[in-house]
């Protein structure tokens, strides 16, 4: 029996993580739930999966859900450090990472600092601070990823050496827009970019998959994850069939294929080195017929390219595209600026960024900070 706890359990990800558990309860107990505003979804899986904490967005929400759960035996707290109180609970095993964007970097250092092993699936953490995070984990946490592509790289791998890798490749579906000419880009809408056709997600990251940001994203997660020396490719597979792959040295390489379903990876993440059995349906390659290859078009989809130029600059650059994207996104989604806003925006902030070296979790806090109020500018003065 695994105890967990999970960070974000009202988004998509948290969703499906309390859909695995529900499945297989002779395996999974949940002591912490953490959610952002979403009361009614947290009263309702407090009373389903009877945690002893659980914690929302800020003070005004945590006396709501009291009222609502007053009769319940549950400590309710809020904020930043009550989200810190869930991820490091004594006797949790496990810490699923799943608030959305870099909000969820302190209370998943705060479960790494208390020793716990850690699915996961809030790649902003990994983005804005690789580093710091990587070397508070050291010998105290394991990360297990819940992000599909690197599921598949972390089961290919297999705990071979990594001196064995040639080359990882993450595959991308392409978003919805995978075909679109510039012309029709300049055109589209919040509901054209919302509808991703494979992934049922949370709406930040299916923007970031119709700008590819995502994949931006996914390419300095995996940078981190399997090594900054190692070679990273990315190449669009519309079906999201294969979900990412290893070539090792002697050319031999190994993927990992599967519905696009992400109680996949998260089952995974939840159940390492064992797995579970899962009540899906297979995989019909007949059905689904032909796999599909194509190269990146870093012309029409730039975030991909201004996500693998910070990382290459290092220092505070990730942090600030990690911000300056989430404001974007967020403008986009309100209809206040365009899709090809959104790489405008994030490009016009890094460019007025005067980067400082990353030393510790305070300097990409402040980073973060100025990015945010620095892109909210550049979107006030542009409309
Ligand atoms: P959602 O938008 O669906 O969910 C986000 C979750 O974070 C919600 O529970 C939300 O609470 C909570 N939240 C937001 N802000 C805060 C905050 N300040 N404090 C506490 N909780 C907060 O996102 P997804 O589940 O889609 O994605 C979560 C993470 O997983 C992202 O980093 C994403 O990139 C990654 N990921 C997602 C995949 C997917 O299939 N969805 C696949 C791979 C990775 P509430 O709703 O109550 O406001």
């Amino acid at each position: 029996m695994k105890t967990i706890s999970i960070l974000g359990s009202t988004g998509s990800i948290g969703v499906n993580t309390l859909d695995v558990v529900a499945r297989n309860p002779e395996q999974f107990k949940v002591c912490g739930l953490a959610a952002g505003n979403n009361i009614d979804l947290l009263v309702e899986q407090t009373r389903k999966f009877r945690p002893r904490a659980i914690s929302v967005m800020n003070p005004a929400k945590r006396d709501e859900l009291k009222d609502k759960l007053s009769g319940e035996k549950v400590e309710i707290l809020c904020g930043e450090e009550g989200a810190s109180v869930i991820a490091s609970l004594p006797e949790s095993d496990l810490l699923v990472s799943a608030i959305v964007g870099s909000a969820g970097l302190v209370p998943t250092l705060a479960g790494i600092a208390a020793g716990k092993d850690l699915a996961l699936a809030n790649k902003e953490t990994l983005v804005v601070a690789g580093e710091l995070v990587l070397k508070a984990a050291l010998g105290k946490s394991r990360i297990l990823p819940v992000d599909s592509e690197h599921s598949a790289i972390f089961q290919a791998l297999n705990g071979e050496s990594q001196k064995r890798v040639k080359k990882i490749t993450l595959t991308a579906s392409g978003g919805p827009f995978r075909t679109f000419t510039q012309e029709q880009m300049e055109h589209v809408t919040v509901a054209d970019a919302l509808k991703h056709p494979n992934w049922n997600m949370g709406a930040k990251i299916t923007i970031d998959s119709a700008t590819m940001m995502n994949k931006g994203l996914e390419y300095i997660e995996a940078k981190w994850l399997f090594g900054l020396e190692t070679e990273v490719d990315i190449v669009v597979h519309a079906q999201s069939i294969i979900h990412s792959m290893v070539e090792f040295v002697d050319t031999s390489i190994i993927a990992q294929l599967g519905i696009p379903d992400m109680r996949v990876p998260i089952a995974y993440a939840l159940s390492y080195p064992d797995r579970l059995q899962l009540d899906l349906p297979s995989l019909d390659l007949a059905a689904i017929g032909k796999l599909t290859f194509e190269a990146p078009d870093y012309e029409r989809f730039p975030c991909l390219k201004l996500a693998q130029e910070v990382l290459r600059e290092g220092k505070t650059y990730p942090a600030v595209l990690n911000a300056a994207n989430e404001i974007a996104v967020q403008a986009f989604l309100d209809e206040l600026i365009s899709y090809k806003e959104i790489p405008e925006t994030i490009r016009r902030t890094l460019d007025s960024h005067k980067a400082v070296s990353l030393t510790c979790i305070e300097d990409v806090l402040a980073a973060d900070l100025w990015a945010r109020e620095n892109a909210r500018k550049q979107i006030t003065v542009v409309h």
